[in-house]
């Protein structure tokens, strides 16, 4: 079994080298978007969770390249795998018989949010993969060497979009 996190530098703002933990799925899918579907534990598909969504959802409200497609798939997405180490990331499925694959999508999708730095966390930030203009993953990295574990609240997250 690989290992499931890696460490590596990073400068903070101060420049002190700070450890960051970066999980396995998000570093193949940084390295390799294309690649990238068998590194996370399957699970038996569910529904996304009211949270899932709700993040999900915020990420697509940003008006990108093929956003409006993939705004139509979130009603068809299922949770079917989740990430060894033990962070919320989830892998997804969308049912493709019932929405067609939104043309020109970038992945990671530009639709991000970040986890601030509060009570002691390092924070981190959540990212959407897609693969073949289908939604396929939500992500959360942290800047600590913990994962994040939990879904922050949704008032506390800050969205925005790198395009
Ligand atoms: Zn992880």
């Amino acid at each position: 079994m690989a290992e499931a996190t890696s460490v590596e530098p990073s400068l903070s703002a101060s420049g002190k080298l700070l450890p960051v933990r970066v999980c396995t799925v998000l570093r193949a899918s940084i390295l390799s978007a294309t690649e990238m579907d068998d590194t996370p534990i399957p699970i038996t598909a569910r529904p996304m969770s009211i949270e899932e969504r709700s993040i999900l959802a915020r990420l697509l409200e940003f008006d990108f390249p093929g956003s409006e497609g993939l705004r139509a798939q979130v009603p068809f997405v299922s949770v079917v795998g989740v990430c060894p180490c033990g962070c919320v990331t989830r892998e997804l499925k969308v049912d493709r018989a019932q929405v067609p694959p939104a043309p020109g999508v970038s992945s990671p999708i530009p639709g991000e949010a970040e986890i601030p730095t509060r009570g002691g966390d390092y924070g981190g930030g959540i990212i959407a993969f897609a693969k073949d203009g289908y939604l396929s993953s939500l992500e959360a990295y942290s800047h600590d060497v913990e994962p994040i574990r939990s879904w922050p609240p949704m008032d506390v997250l800050i969205f925005r979009s790198r395009g």
